[in-house]
């Protein structure tokens, strides 16, 4: 398959992650078929989509006209099916290993064998999703970034036995779309996570050891360091549970006691604090 010959791509799961990639696509001219479990989910991934290109009208860095285009090519569907016509799907639901599995048997299935399968996991083995279907050489991480039609990077993960043509194909279709992609191989937590997360739960360990407040750890990294947010801010936005669940994937993949979760941050989870989401997490956002 050459660049050109990608045409329609399918995306699978519509939240955060899966509307921000299916307008991305759209708006670099791709039809898109966006899919979740049901229409609801669907007519709000819509709504998300059509928000944010108003606020690229009102920044003018669209047109009315552009908008329609691509919200035009964003076709909704509650089944899988609709996948088959597609040149590459892109996986983009929950992050659980049973639920990706599932819906990349039943893709296998649907779609032609020629057909480019990418998962925008964050923490899971792009290696072991590739082994569930028939197609491993055809089989990629795209790792986009939150919010993707903002933030430029994509890691591309290779899996073990991830082709070459498919790597560099992705690759092409990265920039296409408008991201720097870089290339990453396939060990627990990719390049993001691995360095990101273990900086966020040592500063959990900061804050249960009493070596600062949060306001003064989170003070620290931002006008020290030049991080745009604090790690007690960032974790919020991400949401503790997200956190804790990546440190665990790196802790029993990489068998090293350095990854293991914080205290403090599982105690957090347990009491139901995981950040903006639920109105409480390090901070409280509930006034
Ligand atoms: P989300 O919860 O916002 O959305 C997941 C969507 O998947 C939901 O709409 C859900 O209905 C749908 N879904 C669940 N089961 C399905 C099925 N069987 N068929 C079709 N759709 C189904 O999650 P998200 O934050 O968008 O994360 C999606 C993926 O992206 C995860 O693998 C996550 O690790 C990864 N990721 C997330 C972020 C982030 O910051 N949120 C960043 C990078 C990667």
């Amino acid at each position: 398959m050459k660049i050109n010959d990608i045409k329609k791509v399918a995306v699978v799961g519509c939240g955060t992650m899966g509307n921000g990639i299916a307008q991305v696509f759209a708006q670099t001219g791709f039809e898109v078929s966006l899919i979740d479990i049901k229409q609801e989910f669907l007519d709000k991934a819509i709504a998300t989509i059509s928000t944010n290109l108003d606020r690229m009208i009102k920044k003018e860095k669209i047109t009315e006209d552009d908008k329609k285009t691509a919200l035009d090519h964003i076709k909704t569907f509650t089944d899988l099916g609709a996948a088959r016509d597609a040149q590459l799907v892109i996986e983009a639901v929950t992050e659980n290993l049973n639920i990706k599995l599932d819906i990349f048997k039943k893709l296998e299935a649907v779609c032609p064998p020629e057909v480019i399968f990418a998962s925008n996991t964050s923490s899971l083995p792009i290696t072991q999703l590739a082994a569930a279907t028939k197609r491993p050489a055809q089989f990629v991480g795209m790792h986009f970034m939150n919010p993707v039609p903002m933030m430029k990077l994509v890691e591309l993960i290779r899996g073990i036995a991830t082709g070459d043509d498919t790597f560099n194909l992705i690759k092409e279709l990265g920039e296409k779309v408008g991201k720097v992609p870089v290339e990453v191989n396939d060990y627990p937590g990719f390049i993001a996570n691995r360095i990101l997360l273990p900086m966020l739960n040592e500063a959990f360990y900061a804050l249960m050891e009493g070596v600062g407040t949060r306001e003064a750890i989170d003070e620290v990294m931002k006008l020290g360091m030049g991080h745009p947010m604090g790690p007690f801010v960032l974790a919020d936005f991400i949401g503790l549970d997200v956190c804790l669940a990546i440190l665990e994937v790196m802790h029993e993949g990489l068998g090293d006691p350095k990854y293991r979760p914080c205290p403090l941050l599982r105690k957090m989870v347990q009491a139901g604090y995981l950040g903006r989401k639920t109105g409480r997490g390090v901070y409280d956002y509930s006034s």
